[in-house]
């Protein structure tokens, strides 16, 4: 008998197969039992019908309950009607575990807070299969589009010395006899040593920030694709960001639309997605706000609000740039135009998911970025190695972090970040 999964039944059709997995529903009707079924692959119908599958079968089936697991066998039928396309015959079924208690998730609304506290069997549910389905198209999508341009993959550290982004959204350890160290919110400073060494590089890994925000699309701990690249400029940065973000909205588009759909996704939206992105400078995108009745003053950082209505004028993500310096991160390129902007760019993606990278071109002069620690009050002894990068063959170079479970979020249309990453850590909730 060979053991098959869900995904493979519709090449198996006619056929006699093995399925290994669970249970999740149950409906029965006097001589017939049609369980619902999943294997982590998909989900399909399993009909028990006691002329086909015989009394002890059928009494069998007649035992479960919502979450057992079981080894069945069947034939595979054609069926039109169910979105798998198929389903299955079972004529003997093994139990390997029949719970003893009902499931804590039934049908029924449980509340968001619920459902975290049980999120180690949430994740079982058929919503959060199509999310993480995605995810894990998202993040192979971000590996073979640096593969294919001969990035190379440099991992960062999680434990730093030195500070990336903002010293007030650090978490601290202590690190043996050396003190204080602190998670990586960032891996850019490392990638810029990197991209020296190899060129054009990039990482992919969990960051930390200590941030207080509860908003709707903070969490503690995030995953972060960052690229580094040697001699690019800042148009050179913004063609890699719309380039990446477009390869990977079509990889999910191509290879998994029936998760999309599922989740009812409106696929129309994100088949815009293509380069060129729009670019409006951190000036213009002011202006548009005032006109909107925003209240907003030059030099101000945006909030969610911002960020929205500005998106809300275009149907692709759009960059904004050349931020006021003072706005910014200390290792940003002034524009050579005007010493006041950085720069760099912000992505804000379509229908209200905000910003989903920061990127900028990097100061590469050493005496300039010296001058910037001391106007950020930056201990200039934790950044010598930083600083060393620019005594010794210095080169203008670039490059941007993307939040994973932001692009996650809005690529699969939800409204809250957590459900884009496994185990949400947030403010309140470490728990499971
Ligand atoms: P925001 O202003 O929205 O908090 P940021 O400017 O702090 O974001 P960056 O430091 O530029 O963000 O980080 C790069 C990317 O990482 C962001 O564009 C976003 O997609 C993602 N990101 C940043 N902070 C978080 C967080 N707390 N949770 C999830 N994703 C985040
Ligand atoms: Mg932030």
């Amino acid at each position: 008998m060979i053991w098959t999964y869900v995904e493979q039944l519709k090449n198996h059709v006619g056929q006699r197969v093995e399925l290994r997995g669970w249970v999740w529903n149950i409906r029965s009707s006097g001589k017939i039992h049609f369980l619902q079924f999943r294997d982590g692959t998909g989900f399909v119908q399993i009909v028990v019908e006691k002329s086909t599958a015989g009394e002890d079968t059928f009494k069998k089936a007649s035992k479960l309950r919502m979450e057992s697991s079981i080894r069945v066998t069947g034939v595979v039928k054609k069926d039109e009607r169910s979105p798998s396309g198929v389903e299955v015959l079972a004529d003997s079924i093994e139990i390997v575990h029949i719970p003893q208690e009902p499931y804590p998730i039934s049908k029924k609304d449980h509340g968001i807070d619920f459902l975290m506290e049980y999120r180690h069997l949430w994740l079982r549910s058929r919503r959060q299969f199509h999310i993480l389905k995605i995810r894990d198209a998202v993040l192979f999508a971000i590996r073979e589009f640096y593969k294919n341009r001969n990035f190379v993959l440099v991992d960062t550290p999680i434990f730093t010395g030195s500070i990336g982004e903002n010293a007030g959204n650090l978490f601290e350890l202590d690190y043996f006899d050396y003190g204080k160290v602190y998670l990586a919110q960032t891996g850019q400073l490392y990638l810029e040593a990197a991209c020296m060494a190899l060129g054009k590089v990039y990482n992919l890994g969990p960051t930390f920030r200590a941030e207080k925000s509860k908003t709707r699309r903070h969490l503690i701990e995030f995953w972060m694709n960052e690229a580094e690249v040697a001699y690019y400029e800042h148009e050179d940065n913004l063609k890699l960001q719309e380039d990446l973000v477009s390869y990977i909205v079509n990889y999910v588009l191509k290879n998994a639309s029936e998760h999309l759909e599922a989740l009812d996704r409106d696929i129309e939206k994100l088949q815009k997605v293509s380069p060129p992105f729009e670019r409006i400078t951190y000036t213009e995108a002011v202006k548009l706000l005032e006109r909107k009745g925003h209240n907003i003053k030059w030099g101000e950082d945006f909030g969610a609000d911002e960020e929205t209505a500005i998106a809300s004028e275009f149907e692709k993500p759009v960059f904004v740039t050349h931020y006021p310096r003072k706005a910014k991160a200390f290792y940003m390129q002034p524009d050579p135009d005007n010493e006041e902007v950085v720069l760099c760019a912000d992505l804000l993606a379509p229908e209200g998911y905000g910003e989903i990278i920061g990127g900028s071109q990097r100061i590469h002069d050493h005496d300039i970025l010296v001058k910037r620690l001391e106007e950020f009050n930056l201990p200039r002894e934790s950044y010598r190695w930083y600083l060393e990068l620019r005594r010794w063959g210095s080169v203008p170079h670039s490059g941007f972090g993307l939040g994973i479970e932001r692009t996650i979020a809005w690529i699969c249309g939800l409204n809250h970040i957590r459900e884009a990453i496994p185990f949400a850590r947030t403010l309140y909730r470490i728990y499971p």
